[in-house]
């Protein structure tokens, strides 16, 4: 298969400090021994690079240097994710998958000459709808065409997201949307649109379970739709962006891709940090001590730490612990709280969002973050690899 085209399972992967991508491709590893191909992308926004004072090359690098360790010989990727006109340009050299996020555009008055145009080509497709995302779809095309004019065509691939949104997208918008991409010349792999139903950081789906499978399966039938009538690559597939462990969703959308033979893209993102830190509370002494330091640094900054996800937390501050209880905690206490396992009357969804989006207290702390998981790399790295094969990999690609 071709550098560029994305296979038809695919995992995007989070690394905030570059630590775990051998342990992230080791559970594709136990996948393809297990006879199913999930290709990983590793994954990462400007808005994270931002936050941790990281730059694009430092996620290549990581992603190059395991899969050369572990002699990974199938496709895998980087990508920018997230990225618009104005924050792409740094990751221009280290990436060949782009996430363009067309998402603010959305609503956005398009002139009635456009309208009338696609309104011509499309008699058969609604023009209020186009209206609405046309502006958008021609934003997608100036960023595409920008990227494009470096990377060369065919050499990157390119996804459209518009999930970071209000509303979601009904399947009979999807499908304005696919055709105006394809009047727009954007060879488009992957689509992420916004699903029904909440989708907050680090913990399980919240919504209607039945509406996002009914949702999710016009979805695929309309891509495949898209693909004959708009003449759009092959191999276009929904980007699921999962904000990481959407298990109650899993099972649904494993049943839709065994029905249709669709495949998926499924990006997690915050999940492998969160394994970091239970690594460390799991080997105890130090590692334990500083993950009670960040929790306890969390905790204080809790408000300037969650201001920036706001729309996709849901923390009620009375159900966070306070640091001087958490001092106290053993290895199994700390473990039992952050891990995500729902039959686990100790696990606490409250904490497990706010150090979901509390990577800023480690990026902070910098060397002493970093050295002690490199000191205890062994329990880091199974957390690592158990969470992303066991939690994720297994229910949607396996079964
Ligand atoms: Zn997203």
């Amino acid at each position: 298969m071709e550098k560029s085209s994305l296979s038809k399972y695919s995992i995007g992967v989070g690394d905030r400090f570059a630590h775990q991508a051998e342990a992230q491709l080791q559970a594709c590893l136990l996948a393809a021994k297990q006879g199913v191909d999930v290709i990983p992308v590793w994954n990462k926004s400007n808005r994270e690079h931002n936050i941790i004072g990281s730059e694009p090359a430092s996620v290549r690098s990581a992603a190059d240097s395991a899969v050369r360790k572990l002699g990974w010989t199938k496709p895998y990727h980087v990508d920018a994710d997230h990225i618009n006109f104005e924050t792409v340009d740094r990751f221009l050299e280290a990436s060949d998958f782009y996430t363009i996020d067309v998402a603010d555009w959305i609503g956005k008055p398009a002139s009635a000459a456009q309208i009338e145009a696609f309104a011509h080509r499309h008699p058969e497709l609604s023009t209020r709808t186009a209206a609405k995302y046309l502006t958008a779809v021609t934003e997608a095309g100036r960023i595409y065409r920008k990227i494009e004019a470096v990377q060369g065509q065919g050499n990157f691939i390119p996804e459209i997201s518009m999930d970071e949104t209000d509303s979601p997208q009904t399947s009979a918008e999807l499908l304005v949307i696919l055709a105006a991409i394809s009047d727009e010349k954007i060879p488009i792999q992957t689509i992420a649109p916004k699903f029904t139903g909440r989708f907050n950081k680090g913990v399980d789906y919240q919504g209607d379970l039945e509406k996002f499978t009914e949702e999710f399966s016009n979805d695929i039938s309309t891509i495949a739709l898209a693909v004959e009538k708009y003449d759009l690559p092959r191999n276009l597939k929904l980007s699921v962006h999962s904000g990481s462990d959407k298990f109650s969703i899993y099972r649904p959308i494993r049943e839709a891709l065994r029905k249709t033979n669709a495949g998926v893209h499924l990006k997690t993102a915050g999940t492998t940090w969160l394994e970091e830190l239970i690594g460390l509370a799991e080997a105890g002494g130090d590692g334990l001590a500083l993950a009670k330091e960040i929790y306890a640094q969390a905790y204080e900054q809790r408000e300037a730490l969650c201001a920036p996800y706001a729309a996709v937390i849901d923390i009620d501050p009375q159900h966070l612990p306070a640091p001087g209880t958490v001092e106290k905690w053993t290895s199994d206490q700390f473990v039992a709280a952050l891990r995500h396992d729902q039959s686990n009357p100790a696990f606490n969804n409250h904490l497990r969002q706010l150090l979901h989006v509390g990577f800023k207290v480690a990026a902070k702390l910098g060397r002493r973050y970093l050295d002690l998981l490199e000191k205890f790399e062994p329990i880091v790295a199974k957390n690592v690899t158990e969470n992303l094969f066991e939690r994720h990999i297994r229910p949607v690609f396996l079964g």
